[in-house]
């Protein structure tokens, strides 16, 4: 081969190596970062850098050494910065325009003052080498930081095109091999080849190590998936729990609630019994206790609807609930507990409707939570209330429930809502953390302070239904 056969070939490499900045800039078009674009903008010059060299024979000098020589320099540091960006530690501009330029001086200088071939291909040469060891090392460390097998190939690639480009330098320098990209020796050939086998090399190896983040940024996010996942069944379960054993406690007193209905119930029946037995039972009376038993039955069976409701699992379902009226129902479901503890609730409310979006029964359970443990810290205090407001303040719901109980010490005011932290003695300490879980899950908080005067304050807040 001639020396103006290896230009041309040069030349054709150069002009097949343009289109591999463009194609690796496409395939990372949904991950295009500030790195992607220097690398390929820097591909492109090195591309152009080389298409001048193959063609030295047919431009002139300025534009074939300098241009040229600046083309990939200029193309190799912005892919250093491109490759330290990936490393978050990029050069400041002015460092790599520093570095340009000088080696810019330095080429000049030894091509137009010195005159020198050999001194302007050792440097040339020399500074390639030392951009590609960086590229290297850079892709080397980036291969450790996020155990990446392309940035490994990479930088396994560049470092052995460093090793032949100094091996030519130093046959150049010894005066084995001619000081030209263009010579058309076996040496410079295997130097030009390597040097462009391993920029195409190297793209594909950039873009593998977007691919390969890609797939580790998919199983991370398919194995928080499957944690959250597996979490939320936790807490789901925990929560079916917790709804099960509120009510497991409170069996006594709602087994008394359902009684009233049906010895009523009985009771109304027993009359007719009689009444028909002895002839004297008019219509109207009839009609009455039927009614009575009709009453009572229907009662009875909205107790035992409220408690099924409650208990049994079911699917998250969200509708428009009112806080309000879910207030009052829950204390339905603890009136007789509260009866036998001496409880009494007030409610108030400022609009007639305060309204959001949620799963029913998931926030009944944080509100049973609040009314059993108000209930329970006031065990020891003679004064027994519970107040319930419900407010719409700015764009949520706010439903503020305080206790005239024992309020909470610091100790207490720091724990609760940690995973089991309780203070009584047959306590599980899951119910806060719950309800706060419930809470954020439905956009909201759920926070606890201590009355002014006494007592417990506990606040729910949520998005109204409009906002939400
Ligand atoms: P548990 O009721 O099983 O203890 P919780 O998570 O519901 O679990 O409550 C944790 C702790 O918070 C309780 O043990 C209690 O010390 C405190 N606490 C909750 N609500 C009140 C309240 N209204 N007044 C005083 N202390 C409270």
């Amino acid at each position: 081969m001639t020396d103006s056969n290896l230009a041309i070939a040069i030349t054709l490499i150069g002009l097949l190596y343009l289109p591999i900045p463009i194609m690796a800039w496409s395939v990372l078009a949904s991950t295009r970062t500030v790195s992607v674009v220097h690398w390929c903008v820097g591909g492109g010059l090195f591309g152009i850098g080389i298409l001048l060299i193959g063609l030295r024979i047919y431009l002139p000098d300025w534009l074939s050494f300098a241009v040229a020589n600046a083309c990939v320099v200029l193309g190799n540091l912005l892919r250093i910065q491109a490759l330290r960006l990936e490393l978050k530690r990029p050069w400041r501009v002015s460092r790599w325009v520093m570095l340009f330029v000088g080696f810019m001086l330095v080429y000049e200088f030894f091509r137009l003052e010195v005159a020198n071939q050999f001194f302007r291909f050792g440097w040339g040469f020399g500074i390639l080498a030392l951009c590609l060891g960086e590229l290297a090392r850079l892709s080397w460390q980036l291969s450790r930081v996020e155990s990446s097998r392309s940035a490994r190939w990479f930088s396994w690639v560049h470092w052995a095109v460093v090793v032949v480009i100094f091996v030519r330098v130093l046959l150049a320098g010894l005066g084995i091999s001619r000081p030209s990209p263009v010579a058309a020796d076996i040496d410079a050939m295997v130097t030009v080849v390597m040097v462009l086998l391993t920029t195409v090399l190297g793209n594909f190896a950039f873009v593998g190590i977007f691919a390969e983040r890609s797939t580790a940024k998919e199983v991370v996010l398919a194995q928080e998936q499957a944690q959250q996942l597996e979490h939320s069944r936790w807490r789901g379960q925990i929560a079916q729990l917790d709804r099960q054993r509120s009510l497991g406690a409170m069996s006594a007193s709602i087994s008394h609630e359902l009684n009233q209905p049906l010895a009523a119930i009985l009771l109304d029946a027993n009359m007719v019994q009689q009444g028909v037995a002895s002839g004297k039972l008019t219509t109207p009376d009839l009609l009455e206790n039927i009614n009575a038993i009709e009453q009572n039955t229907l009662r009875a069976s909205q107790i035992i609807q409220r408690i099924r409701n409650f208990i049994q699992p079911a699917p998250e379902t969200y509708e428009l609930v009112d806080l309000g009226a879910l207030s009052v129902d829950v204390a339905d479901l603890v009136a007789s507990e509260a009866r036998a503890r001496q409880v009494k609730f007030s409610f108030s409310r400022d609009v007639p409707l305060a309204r959001v979006m949620g799963d029913r029964i998931q926030l009944s359970q944080i509100i049973l939570n609040l009314y059993r443990n108000a209930m329970q810290a006031m065990a020891t205090v003679p004064q027994r209330d519970i107040a319930v407001e419900v407010r719409n303040e700015a764009a949520n719901v706010v439903l503020r429930m305080t206790d005239s109980g024992v309020g909470f010490s610091l100790h207490v005011l720091e724990g609760m809502g940690t995973e089991f932290f309780t203070t009584k003695p047959e306590g599980l300490g899951v119910g806060i953390m719950i309800s706060r879980t419930i809470a954020e899950q439905h956009g909201g908080t759920l926070t606890f302070a201590n009355a002014p005067h006494g007592g417990a304050v506990a606040t729910l807040c949520l998005p109204a239904a409009m906002a939400a």
